[in-house]
């Protein structure tokens, strides 16, 4: 499967979006204010936004959840339906670009699309290909008991389970580890 480097940019971007809500209603927000978004947009490099305001952080905190579904989707299917609800809705305008000294890509958002219909068009049309090419359960959520984070599996057997953060898979293989430790000492 060819991932190029905007779909890179789109996917870790989705991600990184998705991780940022809560993990239940005790738990804060990482997107709490139009400033943490505006630093969100800078770290992603998101052009073309303009000024953000209030009504971008609801609409940008509302396709976060859309996309969190994407991640929660149990088969083809049902992601192709959300991920068709969520560009429709951004309204794209693909269009060829080399900018910044990149090869020729296709972007999705349209001139002057707000920040969610940015992200809505560019990261659902990044998530699209996995559907096309057949992957879509690459799209997956960490399977650690007390985490659900949202990661894209790039491993060459679709084998990994938990997400990049560092608890995630040293702690069970840490308690892998003992309980065989246990089984051996009998
Ligand atoms: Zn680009
Ligand atoms: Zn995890």
């Amino acid at each position: 499967m060819l991932i190029t480097h905007d779909t890179r940019c789109a996917l870790d971007t989705v991600v990184d979006l998705v991780n940022t809500a809560p993990e239940d209603d005790a738990a804060p927000d990482a997107l709490p204010d139009v400033a943490a978004l505006e630093d969100f947009v800078r770290n992603h490099e998101i052009s073309d936004v303009g000024t953000l305001s209030e009504f971008d952080l609801s609409a940008v905190r509302k396709i976060r959840g859309r996309f969190a579904a994407v991640f929660a989707a149990p088969n083809p299917r049902a992601a192709a339906a959300l991920i068709n609800d969520l560009v429709a809705a951004a309204g794209t305008t693909p269009r060829l670009t080399d900018h910044d000294g990149y090869d020729w890509h296709v972007h999705y958002f349209a001139p002057g699309a707000s920040v969610a219909d940015h992200l809505a068009a560019d990261c659902g049309m990044a998530l699209a290909f996995f559907v096309v090419a057949g992957e879509q359960e690459r799209l997956r959520r960490c399977e650690a008991p007390d985490c659900r984070r949202a990661f894209v599996d790039l491993s060459r057997n679709r084998s990994r389970r938990y997400c990049d953060s560092r608890t995630c898979g040293n702690r069970l293989h840490v308690a892998a580890y003992r309980a065989r430790r246990k089984e051996a000492a009998g």
